[in-house]
């Protein structure tokens, strides 16, 4: 794909480029390597704490021929993965809840799942992307199935676990997405500054763009995208600047973020 979208081009592709959610990121990689996976994982948190780029990776991570500590991103799967970002090609099938209608689920069961040809011989893959939009009488069919065939691997994506089962929750590893720290986030955006030709004045405007952007991977990269629009010089005036209409338009910058000095 080419594109000079921010959001795109540094959305993490491995595991190493993923910011914060650390003992996250850890387990995903344990379960590659031990190969002992598990039915079903869900994963919440707030929109833009990643979650999903992480099922995404840990997708990929799961059908790379080289997987080490990481993805090797140059096998044919792990290209695979990249060319059809984001749903992957054959090798999961991914499904948006929003539109998802029971009546595919219904099929899916029929066919045990298998009807997207699937790369692993071992697991089924499907992710449920905003799965709080689904009915309880769809997550107790779900439900059901992870109790009974063992060759899948459901992964669940929602903001808050809440919205499901309590028996749903105990069935399935469930991983919680959060923000990166700051003391992380800086040195992230310093690096994309550089990548990008963009000076930065002083460490305050990154602190300034992080802070606006909610400390939200996803969310600095847009900011930061439209700073790079106005000039190559990024400053704290120029960042006030571009988030003049922008915290109106973000909802739920929590206040401990702006309390940090
Ligand atoms: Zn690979």
């Amino acid at each position: 794909m080419n594109t000079s979208d921010f959001r795109s081009v540094y959305r993490p592709k491995k595991f190493s480029e993923a910011i914060g959610n650390k003992w996250s990121i850890q387990t995903l990689k344990n379960i590659v390597i031990s190969n002992r996976i598990p039915n079903g994982i869900l994963f919440h948190g707030h929109p833009g704490t990643g979650k999903s780029c992480l099922s995404y990776v840990f997708v990929k991570a799961l059908n790379c021929l080289n997987f080490k500590e990481d993805v090797c991103d140059v096998c044919k799967n792990c290209l695979l993965m990249e060319k059809y970002y984001p749903h992957g090609s054959w090798l999961a099938d991914f499904h948006d809840c929003t539109i998802m209608k029971e009546d595919h689920l219904e099929y899916l069961i029929k066919n045990h799942f298998t009807a997207f040809p699937q790369n692993r011989p071992d697991k089924n893959i499907h992710v449920f992307d905003e799965f709080q939009r689904t009915r309880s009488s769809f997550q107790e069919k779900l439900l059901r199935q992870l109790d009974t065939n063992p060759n899948l691997l459901l992964i669940f994506l929602l903001i808050d676990a809440s919205h499901v089962e309590d028996a749903f929750r105990q069935r399935v590893l469930v991983l919680k997405t959060e923000r990166p720290e700051i003391q992380e986030v800086i040195p992230w955006l310093r690096r994309i500054c550089d990548s990008e030709q963009i000076a930065v004045k002083d460490v305050r405007a990154l602190k300034e763009l992080a802070i606006t952007a909610g400390l939200l991977p996803r969310e600095c990269l847009s900011l930061l995208q439209k700073v790079s629009y106005m000039d190559n010089i990024l400053t704290t005036d120029l960042v006030k600047e571009a988030a003049r209409d922008y915290r109106s338009t973000t909802k739920e910058t929590p206040s401990y973020v702006f309390s940090e000095e």
